[in-house]
């Protein structure tokens, strides 16, 4: 079967994949060696020259078949063979008639998906089974790809031998370990807040009940994209769950694909305990990417320009340098106060955020005051000389949300307070250091 005519779409969709890095006969060539020498199938004999080529196999378009780890939310046409991890079956409305689909999750070697038959199996079929999919497409759904199995798509029972063995068990994870891109989590955790709110989707408005659920490892914020009845204090086990970033914060996320159980109250040490937050590293938020309610011991490096008594736009909020707002020129600014500063731990270093309530605290007088003393000295540059005296050298304790970007860490402070060095403890630890 491998002509040179059937070949050739795939020969163009390697070259595409790869930005025509090879020429057409080399890709030839090499296809050819994998599928007759090596006996590899098309599928895997493309994503392997794509890979050896230092591209990625999720560009490949003309569909052979697709790994479910390639598949990224708007193929047509999509092929694939995966085992039924889960499979249930429920009743919806469809133009006011109800009609009975079948949904659950689907794996490989690769990795796990959801899934929606918009038309019921035709054929018995149940959990573990291996089966064919052709011509189903992919959306997006709760914010990660979905496959979608229609009436154009056909499905087939196939011999479990053709998708390799992979673990379709889900893995169970701390929350610290939380990462962007995870999938088919198992997690154990207490509900410490919980609230419903409607969100708009591209598939109409929905209730998405979100919060923050925390492990003895720590805590991370939620989202449930169905109703399981939470409860604050709730211990649940979770099993099916993935992790969708939101700024670098690792979100737990889980719909009605997932299975939740509801667990004894002393599965976990209790809420108030849980809720005690832990020093983490600024080096371990980096590779985490954020987090919610970080604890972060550091000391203050810098401050930034712009921190003190700044004047922001009555209209944007951004703020106002020399009377001027970037975009709406010439304004009466509003004053706030402000701290934007560097905090370094030794393991790293990220930029702090205070607003005007911390500011003040920090202070020991409220922006009124502020005000006066900047008219007094006719300088509002007095209140950020004030914060460096203040703040610079000083060991604190941090506590907020940290976010990164490409511009690094940030951590929104929501609580700032001065660490009182244990001196004794430190000359402890510098004799110990001596001594070694
Ligand atoms: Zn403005």
């Amino acid at each position: 079967m491998n002509n040179k005519k059937e070949l050739a779409p795939h020969i163009e969709d390697i070259n595409r994949a790869l930005n025509e890095k090879l020429s057409e006969e080399q890709i030839e060539e090499e296809l050819q060696t994998y599928l007759d020498v090596y006996g590899v199938p098309l599928g895997t004999a493309k994503r392997a020259i794509v890979k050896k080529h230092e591209g990625d196999p999720g560009d490949l378009y003309v569909s052979t078949e697709k790994k479910i780890e390639d598949i990224q939310g708007d193929e047509q046409g999509l092929n694939l063979k995966a085992r039924l991890v889960s499979l249930n079956d429920k009743e919806i409305e469809v133009e006011g008639e109800p009609k009975k689909i079948n949904y659950g999750i689907l794996g490989d070697d690769t990795g796990t998906i959801p899934f929606t038959a918009w038309e019921i199996f035709s054929f018995d079929v149940e959990k573990g089974d291996t089966i064919s999919v052709q011509n189903a497409y992919a959306n997006m759904w709760n914010d990660k790809p979905q496959v979608n199995i229609s009436s154009k798509s056909s499905v087939s029972l196939i011999d479990p031998d053709e998708v390799p063995d992979f673990d379709s068990e889900a893995q169970p994870c701390k929350l610290e370990d939380l990462r962007e891109g995870m999938n088919n989590l198992k997690v154990k955790a207490r509900i410490l807040q919980v609230e419903k709110k409607m969100v708009n989707t591209k598939n109409g408005e929905k209730e998405l009940f979100s919060g923050t659920l925390a492990d003895e490892t720590g805590k991370a914020q939620f989202s449930a994209w169905y109703d399981f009845g939470l409860e604050e204090d709730d211990i649940v086990e979770i099993e099916g769950g993935y992790v969708r970033s939101w700024r670098g914060i690792p979100q737990f996320s889980f719909d009605d694909s997932a299975e939740l159980e509801f667990l004894d109250d002393d599965e976990l040490p209790p809420a108030e305990e849980l809720r005690e937050k832990t020093v983490m590293t600024i080096s371990a938020l980096a590779k985490r990417g954020g987090a919610v309610d970080a604890v972060v011991d550091a000391v203050m490096i810098d401050i930034k320009s712009g921190s003190g008594l700044i004047f922001r736009c009555p209209e944007c909020g951004r703020v106002v340098q020399k009377g001027a707002c970037r975009v709406h020129g010439k304004v009466e600014g509003d004053p706030d106060l402000r701290v934007k500063g560097i905090l370094d731990d030794g393991t790293g270093a990220l930029t702090v955020i205070a607003n005007k309530e911390l500011t003040e605290e920090l202070l020991g007088y409220d922006l009124e005051k502020a005000l006066d003393i900047a008219k007094d000295k006719m300088n509002q540059d007095v209140i950020q000389d004030e914060l460096e005296d203040e703040l610079i050298a000083q060991p604190l304790r941090t506590v907020g949300n940290v976010t990164s970007d490409e511009y690094g860490l940030m951590l929104i402070a929501d609580e700032i307070q001065f660490k009182a060095v244990d001196v004794e403890e430190e000359a402890r630890e510098l004799l110990d250091e001596v001594r070694v």
